[in-house]
């Protein structure tokens, strides 16, 4: 039997901040109060000025996902265990079904790379492609406890959905009553413009960004808003990056079309696109879609966060080394999208959310873990301190600074797209589980601690 208790530190969650202990026994919390009575033997983490927040949910990771003819370089274990670095203890991969494969298959392989899991884990379904053979499947997924269902509108030839096959899915979701979540960026006209630049031999990577401008996300978005409304039904915009989607995100909830959320990430609130100027084929490692913004975008996503029309964070953690990037050292459409950041989410959000005095600190909780948790159906289990939920706990120091770079980072990718970068703020202990799993710097990770979480159902917040 596992027992730990956390004395004395400031316990915040979504809702509230009050002082006192918390009490873990066998994953499970099962006391919170003042000066608690534990039975002997159980272990001690004073966390007298601390702050104790529940688990971070990241909810959206590629680990060892096969995309663009390479492998992303974290896999489940190392993923996971640069997640526990930076206070994540349970992460939402997406399973991808190569063009016309069984979602069931696509399934088994992702049980099998995720075995490896130190952290606990679920996955979205990607609809790559429709079928009425689909269509069935669908309602298995959900019956494994998978509810939600991801959508890209780009990646022409390979992911990408077209509008049929976007409002088909969409139907079969409000049946299953699920959430579907949207890559939007119009991938057709992404297409055009990147067979444009090519063509007049524009080929860096510098030029990625200027392949799928900020319009065609505002454009997809909008028009997946739009089919939701169609149907009935709700939907989660991913990795939100710019103004102009920020902009049919707000319209459709002024509107009042219920069930309409954005997650941005981490990388587009703190960089812009000014790291595609980088010299020596460094731009690279900062190449991911939706792109970084021009000045600005940022600002505005920051604006979205404050209002609440940006409702959760995540990291869209999908490393590649530069070895990998070269595969388009001259063609800048096939260098592999992705960059790292589960290790980093929590420090930054910190600091340049609450340190900056942009959000409170129980917005930081929602926006770090509450709210992914909610909709996607994971609270109270996960998301929040209270008893019955599990036992995944970030002991955060905010008087430690912590600087970023890829040379101390456990993410397995050889650039940090935020090198350099310091933030206030850091977790001392992470408890997953139940257990101690990192404890200032140490980090006690056990491959195949993981479980696979099932999710009954998606919450309207
Ligand atoms: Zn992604």
């Amino acid at each position: 039997m596992s027992r730990i208790v956390i004395r004395n530190g400031e316990i915040i969650t979504s809702m509230d901040r009050l002082r006192g202990d918390v009490y873990c026994e066998d994953g499970v919390i099962r006391a919170i109060g003042a000066k608690l009575e534990v039975p002997a033997g159980t272990e001690v983490i004073d966390a007298s000025g601390q702050l104790v927040f529940p688990g971070g949910l990241d909810p959206h990771v590629h680990m060892e996902l096969p995309f663009m003819g390479t492998v992303s370089a974290d896999d489940f274990e190392s993923g996971t265990a640069a997640g526990i670095c930076g206070g994540v203890t349970c992460i939402i991969d997406f399973c991808i079904p190569a063009a016309k494969q069984s979602l069931l298959e696509a399934l088994k392989l992702w049980d099998e790379k995720s075995k490896k899991a130190v952290a606990d884990y679920s996955y979205h379904m990607a609809i790559t492609w429709f079928s009425e053979q689909v269509e069935k499947e669908m309602g298995t997924v959900k019956e494994r406890g998978i509810p939600s269902f991801k959508h890209f509108m780009a990646y022409k030839g390979a992911l990408m959905l077209d509008d049929d096959g976007l409002y088909r899915s969409f139907c079969r979701i409000k049946e299953l009553g699920g959430i579907a979540t949207i890559h939007a960026e119009n991938g057709d006209v992404v297409w055009n413009l990147q067979q444009k630049l090519i063509r007049a031999g524009k080929n860096g990577p510098e030029y990625h960004a200027v392949s799928r401008p900020p319009e065609v996300e505002g454009e997809a978005t909008n028009r997946a808003i739009r089919i939701a409304e169609v149907v009935g039904m709700p939907v989660y915009i991913v990795h939100m990056s710019c103004k102009a989607a920020l902009d049919a995100v707000i319209a459709a909830r002024l509107r009042g079309q219920r069930g309409v959320y954005a997650e941005s990430l981490i990388n587009h609130l703190l960089l812009d696109d000014s790291v595609y100027q980088k010299p020596n084929f460094e731009a690279a490692a900062y190449v991911m879609s939706p792109p970084f913004r021009p000045k600005g975008n940022p600002d505005a996503l920051w604006d979205g966060v404050k209002a609440g029309m940006i409702q959760t964070t995540g990291t869209d953690h999908c490393p590649f080394n530069m070895s990998q990037k070269a595969m388009g050292k001259d063609n800048f459409t096939l260098i592999p999208n992705g960059c790292a950041a589960i290790e980093d989410r929590m420090s930054l959000l910190w600091h340049h959310g609450v340190g900056m005095g942009r959000i409170s600190e129980q917005q930081f909780v929602s926006l770090f873990t509450t709210n992914a948790c909610r909709i996607f159906g994971l609270y109270p289990r996960k998301g929040t301190i209270a008893i019955g939920s599990d036992a995944d706990i970030v002991v955060f120091d905010p008087t430690k600074t912590r600087v970023f770079s890829a040379k101390t980072h456990h993410q397995k990718v050889d650039r940090s797209i935020f090198e350099g970068f310091e933030a206030k703020g850091a977790p001392s202990h992470v408890i997953a589980n139940g257990k101690l799993v990192y404890k200032d710097g140490d980090l006690r990770a056990t491959r195949g601690a993981g479980r696979f979480i099932p999710r009954a159902g998606i919450q309207l917040i």
